[in-house]
């Protein structure tokens, strides 16, 4: 907007100018005195004149004495035939110079259509300023029914991503290298009438590397790659997404063989007729013109689309019919070696210490996610960066874990002597529950430095590769949850804020048991379905399908729950008491107590399952993210 005042400033300083330099002229023009034609006879018959500019009827007069005077001669009669009349001596008017201009002089342009025609121009130059500026604030204004794809050229070689950026996912490869197949060498499938496929559906949670692969796929073929969100098409006017639909499928056919890659085609490829919210209509034409764009490819066409979704449960079956999005791959989140591989591709152009050990890392980082360990890597390099070394070491890389997982620490956040004391307290309190209990998962680290924010945390890593989990291992999760409220309780006989987080996690465990797993009294059945809205794509609202009667039990049995979780945590803390207090006296002093010290300390009670034996590497993978607590 202040370029838009500045604009207006200029403008208003040109039209100052014009108008001063016209008022300008103007007074000049004043200042020459207009005589009549008689009184110019007079003047030359003195031999005062020295030059007369004749222009249609207007005369101008220059004198010796370098003064200026304008006169009108009459109409239809020569300009020496009316000096004549007046009586000029012929001597006389042979020693003044007389030029003759024909009509539409300078002079014409410059009293009559200048000042006419300026006005128009400013006006017209500010419209112009105008129209900029609207364009300018709002881009597409102009522009509306154009995609918005951003293109990746072949010739951009500095941006090719190949396979080789690409690290794990082997099976999503392997099937993608066909398609770098059609698109390289079409001719080999068309003579044997094979049909190339025209759609690719990713599958995989966020930050997988699903936009890296479809990128890889374009620069392994050579191809360009057209590159849209599903979420771009639709606009507040119904009708864009499609026309967008239609313009982008026109540009990437016209450089074909090419790559269009959907990205979070659930924004527009969910269920038709689902509709919530007024934009439904949109999203079906959108969805719509997809689909007609893609029936419409002749065989010849050549351009593979590629569409990427983490919500694979929520899209338009039609988009999975064959000759459509037939193709469905699906990248996994990645196992610990992938993540070793995948942190050596981010760690090109970052010098490494040798003490660096990737396996080590990547032990450590179970539900990272490829965007995730590529975040990590770069956060080592700022924290060395930060210490002034040369190499990235492996304390960077271990500091870069929590970072990315916990956010950054806060030391800076000054504790006071009693808080500091409740929070060693309480987190004490998690660990010695997760240590005891034969189902929780092993303690990995104390802390209570805040991070994020969290006062403190405990870290726990499950021991094993787990994709079911047992009602057990919840009601220690429980228990491990609880572990610092009964601690806080128990110790100080008073209660902090510090828990609040905890008894969320806990309450949703209760609750899941009893509606999602029927882990409780009430059977096995399911209660409430959940519902999408579809402008935040969340689960936002829980439709009832059950009665009053049973949602009471619901609660009762959550309670139970609770209770349950909360009596195995006191009882822990009375029992081993000494121990805790180890916990917390050594968390008072070291603030932060690693796997192996923990371990130390803990030697008398901790399960020999849960010890860390030496040299044991192969920890789990494809697991959620390590929980805190
Ligand atoms: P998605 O599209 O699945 O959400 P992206 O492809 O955008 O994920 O991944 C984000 C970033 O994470 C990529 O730019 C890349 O740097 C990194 N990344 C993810 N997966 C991998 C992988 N398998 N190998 C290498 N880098 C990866
Ligand atoms: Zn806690």
């Amino acid at each position: 907007m202040s370029k838009f005042f500045r604009n207006l400033l200029i403008i208003f300083a040109i039209f100052i100018v014009v108008a001063a330099a016209f008022s300008f002229f103007r007074t000049s023009d004043k200042n020459t005195q207009a005589i009549s034609i008689s009184q110019l006879t007079q003047e030359i018959n003195d031999g005062k004149v020295d030059r007369i500019e004749v222009s249609d009827n207007s005369l101008n007069v220059f004198l010796k004495d370098n003064s200026k005077q304008t006169s009108t001669k009459e109409k239809e009669v020569a300009f020496s035939e009316s000096l004549k009349n007046y009586g000029v001596d012929p001597n006389k008017l042979k020693e003044t110079k007389i030029d003759i201009k024909s009509g539409g002089s300078s002079s014409f342009i410059t009293s009559t259509l200048l000042p006419l025609l300026l006005p128009v121009l400013a006006i017209g130059l500010f419209i112009w300023f105008l129209m900029r500026q609207v364009q300018g604030s709002n881009n597409r204004a102009m522009s509306f029914g154009q995609s918005s794809a951003k293109v990746m050229e072949t010739s951009d070689r500095r941006k090719r991503v190949t396979f080789a950026d690409v690290a794990g996912v082997k099976e999503a490869k392997e099937e993608l290298k066909e398609i770098v197949e059609f698109l390289r060498f079409p001719q080999k499938f068309f003579s044997l009438g094979a049909r190339i496929p025209k759609g690719v559906l990713l599958l995989g949670p966020p930050g997988v590397g699903k936009t890296i692969m479809a990128r890889a796929v374009a620069g392994e073929a050579n191809v360009p790659f057209f590159h849209i969100s599903g979420s771009e098409f639709v606009e507040m006017f119904v009708g864009v997404g499609a026309s967008r639909v239609r313009d982008l499928f026109k540009r990437a056919k016209r450089s074909a063989p090419c790559i269009i890659f959907i990205d979070e085609i659930d924004a527009v490829g969910r269920q038709r007729g689902a509709g919530l919210g007024g934009s439904h209509d949109e999203r079906e034409q959108t969805l719509n013109q997809i689909l007609v764009e893609m029936d419409g490819f002749e065989n010849e066409t050549n351009v593979i689309v590629i569409a990427a979704t983490n919500r694979p449960d929520v899209l338009d079956p039609a988009l999975m019919r064959p000759g459509r999005f037939d193709r469905q791959v699906i990248l996994d989140p990645p196992d610990i070696n992938d993540r070793e591989a995948i942190m050596k591709v981010h760690a090109k152009g970052k010098p490494l210490a040798k003490n660096v050990n990737m396996r080590q890392i990547a032990e450590r980082t179970p539900g990272f996610s490829g965007a995730d360990l590529a975040n990590l890597m770069n956060e080592a390099a700022i924290l060395a960066a930060r210490r002034n070394v040369k190499e990235v070491e492996q304390i960077d890389l271990y500091q870069a874990i929590e970072k990315v997982m916990l956010g950054p620490e806060r030391k800076s956040h000054l504790m006071s002597k009693k808080e500091k004391e409740i929070a060693a307290w309480h987190e004490a309190g998690h660990a010695l529950v997760a240590t005891v209990l034969p189902h929780a998962d092993p303690v990995h680290k104390v802390s209570i430095v805040s991070r994020g924010r969290a006062a403190g945390y405990t870290m726990k890593l499950p021991a094993e590769d787990k994709n079911l989990h047992s009602k057990s291992e919840f009601l220690a999760d429980m228990a491990v949850s609880l572990g610092g409220y009964a601690t806080e309780k128990t110790i100080f006989n008073e209660l902090t804020t510090g828990a609040s987080n905890d008894l969320k996690v806990a309450t949703n465990l209760a609750r899941q048991l009893v509606t999602r797993y029927g882990m409780s009294d009430l059977g096995p059945m399911t209660f409430g379905e959940s519902h999408d809205m579809i402008f935040l794509g969340r689960e936002i609202s829980e439709q009832k399908n059950y009665s009053e009667k049973i949602a009471a039990r619901i609660d009762d049995e959550i309670a139970a729950f609770i209770d349950l979780g909360y009596k195995t945590a006191l009882e822990v803390i009375k029992k081993y008491h000494k121990e805790l207090k180890t916990i917390a006296d050594k968390l008072i002093e070291v603030e932060t107590i690693e796997r192996e010290e923990f371990q130390k300390l803990v030697a008398d009670i901790i399960p020999k399952e849960k010890m860390l034996q030496p040299g044991q590497a192969d920890l789990p993978s494809n697991l959620p993210s390590p929980a805190v607590a």
